[in-house]
């Protein structure tokens, strides 16, 4: 690239030179390059240090090149302009980045992979005790990633690839033993193969089944009961049973008033509905108290009243509630949920265009890391 740059030349002339792999210094030196290492820009100009490189020769590593401090002992940038390329890099995808500072698009994002590396490539997994976990799409035809969120130092803490069992036992063997066992609590949807794994590494964390989803679960029941009853009316109700999907799944205080009216002269109509819709509101009521033995009693009742009444779908999902009983009133004693996974969604579609056309899952992964929640460090 033909651009507008200038070159400082540096002399320098220290008597001794540091090896880059240990650290020591040497007064031996062996060899020299000349080298063209890019900066900050000075005014608008590309700029670049040009000065000798030594190769030393160390006591203890042998010949080795040195070490400059300002650049990795490998790199043609100095620490500071892979900096600014990093931090350019959270914000706005590699071949902006590129066009912007005139340089490689590869090059830019092995610098982001770098810095990303030494941000993420391993954290720190001690003391552990409150997690959320849950899947995210990546592609398509199901392919999944795990994530596993800290939340009480809201981080995440590690990404690995599919959703089964096997999933998370890869992140189980990763923590070892002794973390695995610290764990208190791990926010998740009613997913066996996840359930599976925490019960054979973590068996005493309390699993919280996630309000979310099966808030979500029972919105689908809601449908399924919306088109069966739609299948079986009379023609002349029809028009009122139709498009009513919104009215039903929505909070009441969001409607107009003209919709509350809708849905009125709906519930009035069908009985089956209408049994669906209080059960709705009352199923929420689940995760508002911190008593165990209330919420139970809550839960036995919703469970019996949905089971009595005749409703296939509805007795259905009252069959899993009674099942996954135990990590619903987990909640009590740990009110968690996976929200912030939830908020990541849209945040990973971002990444995931932009990161398209690289296949590099590990950078993947550790974009991903980057853009979740994370608590700053003080
Ligand atoms: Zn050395």
């Amino acid at each position: 690239m033909n651009r507008a740059h200038t070159d400082l030349l540096l002399t320098r002339m220290p008597p001794s030179l540091r090896c880059s792999r240990c650290g020591q210094l040497s007064f031996d030196r062996y060899d020299r390059t000349s080298q063209r290492i890019r900066d900050l820009n000075v005014f608008d100009l590309h700029t670049y240090l040009v000065l000798d490189k030594w190769r030393v020769h160390c006591p203890t590593c042998g010949v080795r090149v040195e070490d400059l401090g300002f650049a990795a002992p490998y790199s043609r940038y100095t620490r500071r302009f892979e900096d600014l390329v990093a931090r350019l890099c959270e914000h706005l995808p590699v071949a902006n980045v590129a066009e912007l500072l005139g340089m490689d698009w590869k090059t830019v994002k092995e610098i982001d992979k770098r810095a990303l590396q030494r941000a993420f490539a391993d954290p720190d997994y001690t003391g552990l005790r409150l997690l959320s976990i849950d899947e995210i799409s990546y592609k398509k035809r199901h392919r999944y990633l795990t994530l596993v969120l800290d939340l009480e130092r809201t981080r995440v803490v590690w990404v690995g690839k599919g959703r089964g069992k096997a999933t998370l036992e890869a992140f189980f063997d990763q923590i070892g033993e002794e973390v695995a066992h610290g764990i208190l609590s791990i926010a998740i949807d009613m997913w066996h193969p996840y359930i599976a794994a925490i019960q054979a590494h973590a068996p005493q964390a309390a699993i919280v089944f996630d309000k979310f989803h099966v808030i979500r679960n029972y919105a689908q029941v809601v449908d399924r009961v919306r088109l069966d009853e739609l299948k079986k009316a009379e023609k002349e109700e029809k028009p009122v049973l139709r498009g009513t999907k919104y009215l039903l799944l929505k909070n009441h205080q969001n409607l107009s008033p003209k919709q509350r009216n809708r849905l009125e002269e709906l519930l009035s109509l069908n009985q089956n509905l209408n049994v669906v819709y209080v059960l709705k509101d009352d199923l929420k009521r689940l995760w508002n108290g911190t008593e165990r033995e209330e919420a139970a009693l809550l839960l036995a009742d919703w469970i019996q009243a949905a089971q009595a009444s005749g409703i296939g779908p509805l007795a259905d999902f009252a069959k899993t509630l009674n099942h996954h009983a135990y990590g619903l009133l987990n909640h009590c004693d740990y009110p968690i949920n996976n929200a912030q996974l939830e908020g990541l969604n849209n945040k990973i579609k971002v990444i995931k265009r932009r990161c398209y056309g690289f296949h590099d899952l590990d950078y993947f992964r550790m974009k991903i890391m980057q853009a979740a929640p994370r608590a700053r460090s003080p």
